[in-house]
């Protein structure tokens, strides 16, 4: 059978009408796990919605969809630390979203109006255990103790991580008690800021320094190491919750939000919610050695086990956005580059 213009024309019409009607999701995530595609195929699997991934460094995806502006193909941004997610909300580029689940699901203190967490991660302290006692590095606050000078290293003040740490303590002590304390801690420096908090470690492990703050995933990842330069550096190592006393030691998220170009604004909204599904956090959460935002779901993580309970702080999630640029005003004050 020879192909008539009409026919071939019926052909194209019908190709385009599949096209437009095939659901798609395109998500920008800043993270690369393992279990990742099972947490993205489960998904697909669920609602028939195929999920575009662009993945790429946290700063330079946010830098991409201001870029991109109103024509950005993101409908959702997976990215870790409240201050990358409140950045995003701070250059209006996420879009309230109002949903029952992600409200019954997600403590009050882990979601905003546009931007949720999905998992958490704590800030401890690492010391050398030969060099320290435990008892000296029970808080945060014992980090600016002159008993600790020459002792103490750090990344730099301007990343994340530490920016949001001196936002909690911003938040729960002021803003002159923070600054007293970043001067102390500068004061107490074994060295200049650099490196990762892996990089903390080790120094600490090899007596470079003594002590250090560290997020947990990066201890479980060195706990959970079969190197063997690795398990027999982290003998050399304790860790400390922080403020168990007080006000509970201090977690950071990963999170995601929907954009407010987003082309696909009902699948994105159903991939949030998919996000807080028992199955997708403990994906999300083991993915990274991190625990899941919603308190019924547990995962089996050996290495986090062995770092036993504690207490977290439960201030706002909001509140470290809040405070993050007048968290980096105070370090530059303080000389903590
Ligand atoms: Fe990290």
């Amino acid at each position: 059978m020879k192909f008539t213009p009409v026919f071939a024309a019926a052909l194209v019409a019908l190709a385009g009408s599949a096209l437009a009607e095939e659901k798609v999701l395109n998500l920008y995530s800043a993270r690369h796990y393992q279990t990742d595609e099972a947490l993205y195929a489960n998904f697909t699997k669920q609602t028939g919605i195929r999920i575009n991934r662009i993945e790429g460094k946290e700063d330079e995806l946010l830098e991409r969809i201001r870029n991109e502006g109103a024509n950005s193909p993101a409908d959702v941004f997976v990215t870790v630390d409240a201050a990358r997610l409140a950045k995003a909300h701070e250059l209006g580029l996420f879009a309230p979203v109002a949903s029952k689940v992600l409200e019954s699901r997600l403590p009050a203190h882990l979601r905003t109006d546009d931007w949720f967490s999905f998992s958490t991660r704590a800030r401890v302290i690492v010391y050398n255990k030969a060099a320290v006692k435990a008892e000296d590095v029970q808080n945060y606050d014992d980090l600016a103790n002159p008993r600790l000078k020459g002792k103490v290293c750090s990344r730099s003040g301007s990343h994340p991580y530490n920016l949001s740490l001196l936002a909690s303590i911003i938040a729960h002590q002021g803003e002159a008690k923070a600054e007293e304390w970043a001067r102390g801690v500068v004061a107490n420096f074994a060295r200049a800021p650099k490196g990762g908090d892996t990089d903390q470690i080790k120094s600490v492990a090899a007596g470079e320094c003594q002590v250090a703050v560290s997020n947990t995933y990066y201890v479980a990842r060195l706990l959970r190491s079969d190197k063997p330069e690795e398990k027999k550096l982290m003998e050399k190592v304790g860790v400390v919750w922080p403020n168990q006393g007080t006000t509970g030691t201090h977690i950071n998220v990963s999170g995601a939000g929907m954009l407010k170009t987003a082309p696909n604004k009902a699948a994105a909204q159903k991939f949030l919610e998919y996000l807080a599904s028992d199955d997708a956090q403990r994906y999300f959460a083991d993915g990274n050695n991190e625990w899941p935002a919603v308190a019924s779901v547990k995962v089996a993580n050996p290495a986090l086990d062995a770092l036993g309970k504690f207490k977290a702080d439960q201030l706002p999630v909001k509140n470290l956005a809040m405070y993050q640029a007048k968290a980096q005003i105070i370090y530059d004050r303080a000389g903590y580059k």
